[in-house]
């Protein structure tokens, strides 16, 4: 299904779920393509999330009530968001950076541009989904907002008015209403919300691999390697690997998650480029006890039914990228488990992933700074999964010099590199 024809040879760095969409639509715009991630596809923070195809996601964690909440965060020993002291003693700049993007000027601009770009979530998704023949690992099962009181059910009013106004609809709901459409919740919420025509994905990981075995049986070629350094000359970009090897192409799509700060030669971006990490639980075979994926807004996760069996996946640990699974965390999930639908504290599984953010909470997508072949896609934070179709559509359309389907000049990498993140 290559629309176009393209002689050029373009390496993608990262096969998760933003990679391996870019490297698809430059494949149908008829590139030759060649992917390099030295992990099987998908298995890094891709493989993990709570599933969703969050259209309604507009809002970020920067908000204007951070300041006020910032100093109990910092000493916080029960709470779906945490900051490591230290970890953020020696990201300061970034801290301060990121908090600068709490004001209410600042987060109206996030959530338009966010809003913007979800807006074509379905415009980059459907087709790869179609190519790929993976529409079998998706479903429109609806989302739920939960909430214990009417006192959260109006704190949140206000966001959701917003997500309403970019397209969200959904419906109020009683405990009563609550109850009927999943029996099984344990516990009373006063109030939710039922948000119509969400989709979510069965499993993210089956999703990648999907578009990985596609584009292995369609002559792209994905090569089990860690990119160390890049270099831009006038007539190629030079990958070079960590086995010794080097690859050189005409352009590099840079789409390494939160881990492209450690390639040599990105550029300055890198210093902005942090990690929000995230976590989940699994209960094997347990995924009856939903219909459709619940979030428990105030306790900052979401309960999702999946192929795999039920997912507790969400959390914000700002630690860094060195330390290792935070068992606190996980504990906190386990314990939400029992409460929400009596399961066992000890969960099947628990994983640690690392989503990729800005201080600005919105994603770089376009050419580097003074650059014609290096296009990053990286920074998409709590929505890659949801996000990443239109993603590799607007690289495919900047790498063939099409006008790209969104305005993304806010999204352009060099607001990173002039300290305007
Ligand atoms: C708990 C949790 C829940 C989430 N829920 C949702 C959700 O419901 N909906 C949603 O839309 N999003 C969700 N997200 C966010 C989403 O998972 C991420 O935004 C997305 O996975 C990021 O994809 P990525 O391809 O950029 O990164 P990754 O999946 O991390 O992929 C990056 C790849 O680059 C490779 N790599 C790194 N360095 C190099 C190198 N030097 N050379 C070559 N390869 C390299 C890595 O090995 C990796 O395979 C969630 C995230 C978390 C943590």
């Amino acid at each position: 299904m290559d629309a176009e024809n393209h002689t050029q040879h373009i390496a993608v760095i990262g096969a998760g779920i933003i990679g391996l969409s870019c490297a698809l639509w430059l494949k149908r715009k008829g590139f030759r393509v060649t992917v390099v991630d030295p992990q099987p596809p998908g298995s890094g923070t891709s493989s993990g999330s709570a599933c969703t195809i969050a259209e309604y996601g507009c809002i970020p964690v920067n908000s204007p009530d951070l300041f006020r909440r910032l100093p109990s965060l910092l000493f916080a020993k029960n709470s779906p968001l945490t900051v490591n002291r230290i970890y953020a003693l020696r990201r300061l700049g970034w801290m301060v950076d990121f908090l600068m993007h709490c004001r209410a000027h600042r987060v109206e601009h996030i959530i338009n541009e966010l809003g913007g770009l979800l807006a074509h979530t379905w415009d980059g998704l459907t087709p790869l989904l179609d190519m790929t023949e993976a529409r079998n690992l998706i479903e429109e099962r609806g989302f739920m907002h939960v909430y214990r009181d009417q006192r959260e059910f109006d704190l949140a009013w206000s966001a959701n008015q917003v997500r309403s106004k970019h397209g969200a609809r959904f419906t109020p709901l009683d405990s009563r209403d609550i109850n009927d459409l999943e029996p099984n919740l344990k516990i009373k919420f006063e109030r939710g919300l039922l948000f119509d025509g969400i989709y979510q994905v069965l499993d993210p990981l089956a999703l990648c691999e999907r578009y990985a075995t596609y584009l292995e049986q369609n002559n792209s070629q994905i090569v089990q390697a860690r990119v160390v350094a890049l270099r831009e000359y006038s007539d190629n970009v030079k990958l070079s690997l960590d086995n010794g090897e080097t690859i050189k192409v005409d352009q590099t799509i840079v789409a390494a998650g939160a881990f492209a700060k450690f390639i040599d030669g990105i550029g300055k971006l890198t210093s902005k480029l942090d990690t929000e990490r995230g976590y989940h639980v699994l209960y094997r075979d347990q995924q009856h006890l939903l219909s459709r994926p619940v979030s428990w807004h105030f306790a900052g996760f979401y309960a999702t039914p999946m192929n795999l069996g039920l997912r507790l996946a969400g959390t914000v640990e700002i630690a860094g990228y060195h330390k290792k699974q935070n068992a606190r965390i996980t504990a906190y999930l386990a314990r939400k488990a029992h409460e929400m639908f009596d399961l066992p504290e000890t969960p099947d599984q628990t994983w640690l992933g690392f989503r990729p953010t800005f201080p600005d909470s919105l994603p770089a997508i376009g050419y580097g700074t003074d650059s014609t072949r290096v296009i990053f896609a990286i920074g998409h934070h709590h929505l890659g999964l949801t996000l990443s179709g239109i993603t590799g559509q607007l690289v495919a359309e900047l790498a063939s010099g099409d006008e790209p389907v969104h305005n993304i000049s806010a999204l352009s990498p060099s607001r990173l590199d002039q300290g305007n993140s």
